[in-house]
């Protein structure tokens, strides 16, 4: 009796140990997703890293949340997005559904704030994903390249990034999201860039360089600060040309404006009012670094 007990206990461990090996316990480095938070503004930025906590006791329902192994190898649309918003907290999903966390998430948070319920952890989720969204290797199936390169690459700035958000405040630039196509757009445009920076350092048998990092962060970051104003909005549709509304968003630390806007050019198709301080800022630079 006491025999198949200890065999029922080995077993589970064991289970347990599969689930939990299906991909890496940790997304870039506690640190670095701080920084993360903090470049893009994020009032309550020391958050950023309480996913990756939750991981320890809540295992694959929260760690499928931090990565898409995309086994199939494909470029990621918005339906590949989108059709994974359903999968959210799914411990089942060997896949993995971080694109899709993302959005769920968001509207977690937005329906929270709705009901008048404290919504503020729905934000700091959704800033994890959006940081764990740049990581190269948790776009990529956890091969044996992945798991002997992934803490590594976890961890290339951490040491110092919080004294480097600069580095990573210098590449951002502006994002605009109106509604969640456009969420689910800008998301599969980043995890594509990260895809295809694994397939590089995969290539070249080789970890990022700081300078790939900290361009990676700066996706995240940028994504990060538009979806602050998009789920603000969503909650407030008078969000449009107030200033003191603006403040009201999770939104604190100064970002450079000047800074951000020397980086308009993959967003100049975008309009919209819900960053009309942003965006005049960034037409007067504009103009001043002519570019139009
Ligand atoms: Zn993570
Ligand atoms: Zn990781």
């Amino acid at each position: 009796m006491e025999r198949l007990r200890l065999g029922i206990i080995l077993s589970v461990w064991c289970v347990c140990l599969v689930l939990l090996s299906a991909h890496p316990a940790s997304g870039w480095h506690d640190r670095t997703h701080l920084a993360v938070a903090k470049a893009a503004g994020y009032e309550s930025w020391y958050n950023a890293a309480g996913p990756d906590m939750a991981k320890m006791k809540f295992g694959p329902t929260e760690g499928t949340n931090h990565w898409c192994n995309n086994s199939a190898g494909v470029e990621v649309t918005p339906s590949f997005v989108l059709d994974q918003v359903k999968q959210y907290n799914k411990a089942s999903d060997q896949e993995g559904h971080l694109y899709g966390a993302i959005i769920a998430s968001i509207r977690a948070y937005v329906q929270d704030k709705e009901e008048g319920k404290y919504a503020g952890y729905h934000m700091a989720f959704c800033a994890h994903y959006i940081g764990d969204l740049s990581m190269p290797l948790h776009n990529v199936p956890y091969d044996a390249f992945n798991e002997t390169r992934h803490n590594t690459n976890d961890g290339t700035v951490d040491l110092g990034v919080l004294n480097n958000i600069g580095m990573i405040q210098k590449n951002m630039y502006p994002i605009v999201i109106r509604d969640e196509p456009d969420l689910a757009r800008e998301i599969a445009r980043i995890a594509n860039i990260a895809r295809r920076l694994a397939a590089k350092l995969r290539e070249e048998n080789r970890d990022m360089t700081q300078d790939e990092v900290y361009a990676e962060l700066s996706h995240s970051a940028s994504l990060l600060r538009a979806v602050m104003f998009y789920a603000k909005r969503e909650n407030s549709s008078s969000l449009c040309g107030s200033t003191s509304t603006m403040k009201s968003a999770q939104v604190s630390a100064p970002v450079d404006i000047n800074r951000l806007a020397r980086n308009i050019a993959v967003a100049d198709h975008h309009e919209s009012c819900v960053s009309d301080l942003f965006y005049s800022a960034k037409t007067a630079d504009r103009h001043k670094i002519g570019v139009q």
